[in-house]
């Protein structure tokens, strides 16, 4: 992945935090609280965005957490709230945007296996989603029909051959970096012929390099949805353009358990922002509530990332132990509040 090889000499790693929106600020509580007790060497630097930055600030990307990225070049960043239709730009596509984060990886695995799902218990799927083109970069415009000066909404969304080139490329890496077996290319070739017919010719072209040591295959998405639920074992690392990685990626997480267990990577040459997948769910904001493991995750794949592997381990290990013990929170169906549950994490940290 890359620039944050490890901390060198033991000196921390400067990190720019973003508690976001909802329940952004309490799991990046819970989260700051249990990497301080597994001793990871983060060197946090808190910065606004979203909504919450958009009534302090006047801006929902204020210069200062521009700054601390360009300065820090790794962030964790909790969920940020987008008005729906109308309203500022998606934060979180424009910083992918502006930093190349062209590479959003979502690894899901079951960690909590259920009796009545038991399809679901050996879940383990790499998630790469382009993070930088489609309909996410698409220009908006209405167009008058009859008396209607906005009667059609047209979305010009575009996809080029470098992008593909380049994500498929990191799908086969990724898969080859992990000892993994297969990669199967997601499109939509047969209806959008040319943006979706693109990123499948592009993708088998990357795939003829990697043959006899990694499988491909291809799916189209409606069909790989359907599967998905069916047989989530016939999939290893799935590679797809932005628009159906968002979504198949939210699939793939609520067969695991739900979005709450659900983390993110964003990933450019020099640069990477570690996420909830979920959003800011306001319908639970500031109740004690939320579930931080997807962010707790998140941070682990941020060890993972600046070479403290051990750490990541440990991390996951005391998730497991607790939620497998029974302390969860209600998208779980547990009655665990947001503190008891980093409580508990902390607790299977200390006493492993
Ligand atoms: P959401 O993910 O916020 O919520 C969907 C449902 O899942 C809600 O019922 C919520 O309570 C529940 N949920 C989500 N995370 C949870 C957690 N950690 N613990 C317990 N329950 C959890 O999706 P939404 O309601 O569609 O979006 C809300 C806002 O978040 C929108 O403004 C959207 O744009 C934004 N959003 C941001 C990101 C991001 O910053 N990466 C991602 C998705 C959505």
């Amino acid at each position: 992945m890359s620039a944050h090889t490890s901390s060198t000499a033991g000196q921390p790693i400067p990190v720019t935090l973003i508690p976001g929106d909802g329940i952004g600020p309490e799991i990046t509580r819970a989260t700051k609280e249990v990497l301080a007790a597994l001793g990871a060497p983060f060197l946090w630097d808190e910065q606004k965005a979203g909504v919450h930055a958009l009534e302090d600030e006047g801006t929902p990307l204020p210069d200062a957490t521009l700054r601390s990225l360009e300065r820090t070049r790794l962030a964790l960043k909790a969920p940020l709230a987008t008005p729906s239709g109308t309203g500022f730009r998606s934060v979180n596509v424009t910083l992918r945007q502006k930093f190349d984060l062209y590479a959003n990886i979502r690894p899901a695995r079951t960690l909590l296996p259920r009796d009545d799902l038991r399809r679901y218990d050996r879940l383990d799927i790499v998630l790469i989603r382009e993070n930088i083109e489609g309909y996410y970069a698409a220009r908006d415009y209405y167009l008058p029909q009859g008396d209607d000066p906005q009667g059609m909404a047209l979305s010009a969304g575009y996809t080029t051959r470098a992008e593909c080139e380049r994500i498929v490329t990191h799908a086969f890496d990724h898969a080859l970096a992990h000892g993994r077996r297969k990669v199967t290319l997601v499109h939509k070739a047969n209806i959008l012929k040319l943006m979706s017919g693109l990123f499948l010719e592009t993708g088998r072209k990357v795939a003829a390099r990697y043959e006899g040591r990694i499988a491909c295959d291809e799916r189209i998405v409606d069909a790989c949805a359907m599967q998905l639920c069916l047989d989530p074992s016939q999939f290893d690392v799935i590679v797809t353009t932005n628009l159906f990685g968002d979504i198949l990626s939210d699939q793939i997480s609520g067969l695991t358990g739900g979005l709450g267990l659900a983390p993110g990577a964003n990933i450019g040459k020099d640069m990477a922002i570690f996420e909830a997948v979920h959003g800011s769910a306001p319908d639970i904001a500031g109740q004690n509530r939320a579930n931080p493991t997807a962010l707790l995750l998140a941070g682990a794949l941020m060890l993972d990332h600046t070479n403290h592997a051990a750490l990541a381990t440990r991390l996951r290990t005391a998730i497991i132990q607790t939620l497998q013990n029974g302390t969860r929170t209600g998208d779980l169906g547990g009655t665990a509040t947001t503190d008891q549950f980093t409580r508990a994490v902390i607790n299977a940290l200390e006493r492993p």
